[in-house]
């Protein structure tokens, strides 16, 4: 005997209500019985095709399979009873609308791994219920007869010796019914099938066996007919548990979900698309000002073994260092006072359209420079003047002979990086570019200093002067305001720039540019290992604080650098999430078709994991657009004139897309949680009108 019902109650308790829904039922039920069920709305058909079928509990009597007691089953018992033993047909077909006929019948063949055989056998089912003709048909393009037939021939995919139908005829037209009844009594030998129905009429010829249910009770058990005894050759295929060769059902899964849901697909993708824009242009629009990177390689200043010294005081002069490097052995030192940072103030004139200060900044911490190179960082509001200051600074003598610009949304001023060689030869050339000179009551702009050994130590020669008659006069310029100077010729002419070219005697010259501010706030030790260097550490006096940039790396400010960051990229972090729970509540409206849909896999064996693992592949597949749409947004922004944006930086994008990625799965364990929180057997109570 495949089942046994013995004395079966089920009770429903709904808030304190108790509803009976059938009780004291006994039945007996085998192979080749074609069942019909009949009763009016609310007699209990549903609720005792439901127990049967291991998609609701029972609470009274025992239901015996192929002998075996089950009131001890398990939940994970029910759900190999389920798999092995039942295939469900509901009154609204219960079919994946998206997806075409062979994908859904393909769906319940799952457990065969060959794809081919798959396949074949899917397309034998199909010629079986008579679909051959819309095998590629999507679900929602079939009529409803064509739809309750793929869910035959899904059922029979299935191999169930039991096959449950719940008013399968109840959305149909005649024809149609006729049909469906017909092909359930084909596909019904060796096989029990109870058909729950209103219209016993399309059944009659078919039955072997009618049962009428009455108030939850078993009213008439009418034998109609003898069952065909079953076939010797009755082959049951082993079906065992480890069918589901999981990773590649899900992966499989996962593209059928992406592939049938295209409206959700398209809304999330647009959806993350947005994140990924907003994203980048944060990161693009404050990331460069905000983003400060904690180790970053120095210049070709030295190799190896760097310390860096401060002093606890705040101030450390020249001779200090010498001192310091005498008792540590270092072998160079870099004196870094004002050099590290000054400004130039570039007036207004044919060239620049207004006046700029222009930031120097020996700055090892954002750019690696060689001798003689510079990087010009831009605002957008400066780009049309970036030529004409790169021209000034080119053009001065001060070292810099290549200048490589940079635009930049986030700030207003202009900045020049310059290099480590420039910093330490030829930084006060630099900011003497735009000096003044005094010539008695007048005032004008020095453009730049030249070396002219014919001079006099003690005079100069102001070249592209209109100071024709001020030879013999005292000059003095604002680049070392406490020495004057005689002017001793003033008759060449450059018509190529607007201020005063100044020659002085080299000596003269290098007295002007020499530095000889004494005090700086951190220096640099050199070694010629990062041996060396870590032992110096141990020998700085009381008072001297070192800090050890290893190898080729310049460590500027970590402790401050490093929790701006956190701060930063915490935000960041934070901004995701919320973009993450936003896109979960929007789109946890589709919840509920998501769950249908589970629901039917469900009852084709396909286990929850299974499906709930899906879910999580599907959203990967939205996420993979974003690897390309990133670059692509970047590279527009690039391209549009002026925009000022630079490509996205590799570290930005990993950054971006592992939290697109974040945002993606946290929607799917969203969705997961409220699909399974939701108790899958009331929505299954489906057919029962
Ligand atoms: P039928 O399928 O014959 O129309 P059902 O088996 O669906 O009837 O229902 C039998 C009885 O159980 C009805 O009184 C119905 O109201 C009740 N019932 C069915 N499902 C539930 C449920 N989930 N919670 C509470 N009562 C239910
Ligand atoms: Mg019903």
């Amino acid at each position: 005997m495949l089942l046994r019902l013995k004395n079966i109650g089920k009770i429903y308790d709904s808030n304190g209500i108790l509803t009976i829904g059938i009780r004291g039922v006994n039945l007996c039920l085998d192979y080749n019985e074609f069942v019909t069920i009949e009763g009016e709305s609310g007699s209990g058909k549903s609720t005792l095709l439901n127990v049967i079928g291991a998609n609701d509990t029972y609470e009274e009597g025992e239901l015996y399979i192929n002998g075996e007691e089950t009131s001890h089953y398990s939940e994970a018992d029910w759900e190999k009873y389920r798999e092995q033993n039942i295939a469900t047909i509901f009154q609204d077909f219960n079919i994946i609308e998206n997806l075409t006929v062979l994908e859904n019948v393909e769906l319940a063949l799952l457990r065969i791994e060959d794809k081919k055989e798959r396949r074949k056998r899917a397309k034998e089912l199909i010629d079986r219920v008579g679909l051959t003709g819309q095998i590629n048909r999507r679900g929602s393009k079939l009529s409803g007869g064509e739809k309750q037939r793929t869910v035959i021939a899904r059922a029979l995919a299935k191999d169930a010796p039991v096959i449950l139908a719940d008013e399968p005829t109840g959305n149909l037209d005649v024809k149609a019914s006729k049909e469906v009844a017909a092909l359930l009594k084909e596909v019904s030998k060796d096989k029990l099938v109870i058909v729950v129905t209103h219209n016993p009429e399309f059944f009659s010829e078919y039955a072997t066996r009618r049962i009428r249910v009455f108030d939850g009770k078993i009213s008439e058990d009418k034998q109609l007919s003898e069952p065909e005894p079953a076939s010797e050759d009755v082959k049951r295929e082993e079906i065992s548990v480890s069918r589901f060769h999981g990773l590649k059902n899900t992966l499989h899964i996962g593209v059928l979900n992406y592939k049938s849901r295209p409206k959700f697909t398209a809304m999330m993708s647009f959806a993350l698309f947005v994140c990924a824009v907003t994203l980048f242009l944060v990161i693009s629009v404050f990331g460069q000002s905000l983003i400060k990177p904690l180790t970053v390689p120095l210049d070709g200043a030295g190799t190896e073994g760097k310390v860096i010294v401060s002093s606890a005081d705040g101030k450390l002069s020249e001779s200090k260092l010498d001192e310091l490097a005498a008792i540590t052995g270092a072998g160079y030192i870099l004196f870094d006072n004002t050099t590290s940072e000054f400004s130039v103030t570039l007036p207004e004139s044919g060239n620049l359209s207004e006046e700029y200060t222009v930031t120097c900044i020996y700055s090892p911490y954002e750019y690696t420079l060689k001798k003689g190179e510079a990087v010009l960082v831009i605002p957008q509001s400066a780009v049309h003047d970036a030529e004409a200051i790169k021209t000034v600074f080119l053009n001065a003598g001060v070292g810099i002979e290549n200048i490589n610009t940079v635009k930049t949304l986030s700030s207003d001023a202009v900045k020049l990086y310059i290099s480590y060689n420039e910093a330490s030869e030829n930084a006060d050339r630099i900011s003497a570019i735009y000096s003044t000179v005094r010539l008695g009551e007048n005032q004008t702009p020095v453009y730049t200093f030249r070396i002219n050994e014919t001079l006099e130590v003690g005079s100069i020669n102001l070249v592209n002067s209109n100071y024709f008659n001020v030879v013999g006069e005292t000059a003095v310029f604002s680049a070392k305001a406490e020495k004057a100077y005689t002017v001793a010729d003033a008759s060449a002419r450059d018509k190529s720039v607007n201020g005063i070219i100044v020659e002085m005697n080299s000596e003269d010259y290098y007295a002007v540019f020499e530095t000889d501010n004494e005090v700086a706030e951190q220096s640099v030790l050199f070694f010629a290992s990062d041996e060396l260097a870590k032992k110096a550490l141990n020998k700085l006096p009381e008072g001297y604080m070192g800090l050890l940039a290893s190898g080729s790396i310049y460590v500027q400010n970590p402790g401050e650098a490093y929790t701006e960051d956190l701060m930063w990229y915490g935000a960041l972090i934070a901004v995701s999430l919320l973009f993450g729970v936003l896109i979960s509540i929007i789109f946890m409206r589709s919840v509920k078709i998501y769950q249908a849909d589970f629901n039917v896999y469900r009852t084709l064996g396909i286990p929850n994991k299974v499906s709930s693992r899906s879910l999580y592949i599907q959203m990967f597949m939205i996420f993979i657009p974003t690897l390309v749409l990133l670059p692509l947004v970047s590279l527009v922004a690039t391209v549009i004139p002026g925009s000022g944006f630079t490509f996205i930086s590799a570290w930005n994008f990993a950054f971006i897309e592992l939290m697109l990625f974040i945002i993606v799965e946290l929607v799917a364990f969203g969705f997961n949680k409220s699909i399974n929180g939701q108790s899958i057997r009331k929505s299954l109570r489906r057919g029962s009108k």
